[in-house]
């Protein structure tokens, strides 16, 4: 948008695909020029051109005490005064592994990876070889990362590129992922009581975020806990964005599922590369040097990240209040968007969970990937442009979740309902 990032992506498209290092980033789905930030701090994001903007990606979920938080940036500056990665293990791995065991009741045994993508592969590979079987099931519009067999039917990225999901993906790898409608109890069941037997895993988002927000409907998480307990399949609840985000147990504690496997990512990171899979004492045990399956990493449980991902939870766990809060704010926010799409007589459906929330521009409910990709998207290329040039960051996608932090300011929540309430009157009715 600005001159000089319009520069800087300019050059970044000859030297970097699409000018970026991971797609949704792009604004492709959006139209323009993504904007290239130069600093963020707390609620506010600033771009190479000076402009500043209250930021609803919090970095796509880890910043939920906000950009450059005081604990969090002490934390890794005095992390990295010691050494930045020892390839052998430090203590903090030990007290993250110790938070998150503590955090997630169903969790007995954690393991460090470098990404969300990381932490769902290898939860795969493990229950595959735990259970002995090679099928797995997972949800159209849920996103587990982009290991070949998970790009089956993703939401956000592969959403806005549209199907098929990627190239590259050998058949042979993709039959083995058969992916059915979010929130479809009859459909699950009946292919878990036919085939059950061959299914290694279900993998799934407890609340999508990556379709947008798609919260199960009543009794959904509970139907899909029995039918894999009957069949002897693995369930892992995906909890790369929800876990410390909807609750510091997680959306598991929520709805009270246990699943047998976790992937955590993002907040546990504060912002650094960081994810982690984790669950019963039993099948963690498999995984190497304790077990035959193998997964390793060079800059697993890197001790800067752990200093970080340790600060967070700190400062989450300082505050009693600290959800509450969070979701009070959200709650007067998504309120605030609500009514000025309806004076505008814009008709959208905002669903939250926590302190995500999406907008779609549709009248009706949205229960799965399907209702969501029949949602109006020319209005909602038309609302995110009107709302940063009002200086509000939003998703650029339409599939993608908004977070609010700690660090959001009633003024900043304020200031965005009035810049809602004009750009739901600039949005073609
Ligand atoms: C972000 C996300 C991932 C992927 O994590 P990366 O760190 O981007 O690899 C996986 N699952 C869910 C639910 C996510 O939100």
């Amino acid at each position: 948008m600005g001159i000089i990032s319009d520069n800087i992506f300019r050059e970044g498209r000859i030297l970097i695909p699409g000018g970026v290092n991971s797609p949704v980033r792009a604004f492709k789905s959006v139209g323009g020029n993504p904007i290239f930030i130069d600093r963020a701090k707390g609620s506010k994001m600033f771009d190479v051109d000076g402009k500043e903007y209250i930021d609803y990606v919090g970095s796509w979920g880890p910043m939920i005490v906000g950009h450059a938080n005081k604990h969090v940036t002490k934390a890794i500056n005095e992390a990295v005064a010691k050494g930045s990665s020892f390839g052998a293990p430090s203590p903090l791995e030990v007290a993250l592994a110790s938070k998150i065991v503590k955090a997630v009741p169903s969790i007995e045994m954690v393991r460090m990876v470098n990404s969300g993508t990381e932490a769902a592969m290898s939860a795969i590979r493990l229950a595959r070889a735990y259970t002995n079987r090679d099928r797995i099931i997972k949800f159209d519009g849920c996103y587990h990362g982009h290991a070949d067999s998970l790009l089956v039917k993703v939401g956000s990225g592969g959403a806005t590129l549209g199907i098929p999901d990627s190239l590259g993906v050998p058949k042979d790898f993709a039959k083995y992922t058969t992916s059915l409608p979010y929130n479809d109890i009859d459909a699950l069941t009946k292919i878990m009581e036919k085939e059950g037997d061959s299914i290694a895993a279900v993998i799934i988002e407890p609340i999508v975020g990556n379709a947008g927000v798609i919260r199960p409907i009543e009794g959904f998480l509970e139907a899909v806990r029995k039918v894999t307990e009957e069949q002897g399949t693995l369930l892992i609840v995906d909890e790369v964005m929800t876990g410390f985000r909807v609750a510091y147990g997680g959306a598991q504690t929520i709805f009270n599922i246990k699943p047998d496997l976790t992937c955590l990512g993002k907040i546990i990171g504060g912002g650094l590369p960081v994810g982690a899979y984790g669950g019963r004492r039993d099948i963690m045990s498999m995984v190497a040097p304790e077990g035959a399956v193998y997964q390793a990493g060079t800059l697993s449980g890197n001790p800067v990240a752990m200093a970080a991902g340790l600060a967070t939870l700190e400062v989450i766990a300082k505050d009693n209040d600290f959800y509450p809060k969070l979701e009070a704010k959200t709650k007067k926010l998504t309120a605030g968007i609500r009514e000025g799409a309806a004076k505008a007589g814009i008709p959208i459906y905002l669903p939250e969970a926590g302190s995500m929330f999406s907008i779609f521009f549709t009248d009706k409910e949205v229960r799965n990937y399907a209702d969501a990709q029949g949602t109006n998207v020319a209005q909602f290329r038309e609302w995110f442009h009107l709302m940063l040039d009002e200086g509000i960051y939003l998703p650029p996608s339409p599939f993608e979740s908004y977070f609010v932090s700690s660090a959001h300011t009633g003024n900043d929540i304020d200031r965005t309902i009035e810049a809602a309430k004009k750009a739901f009157k600039g949005v073609t009715a």
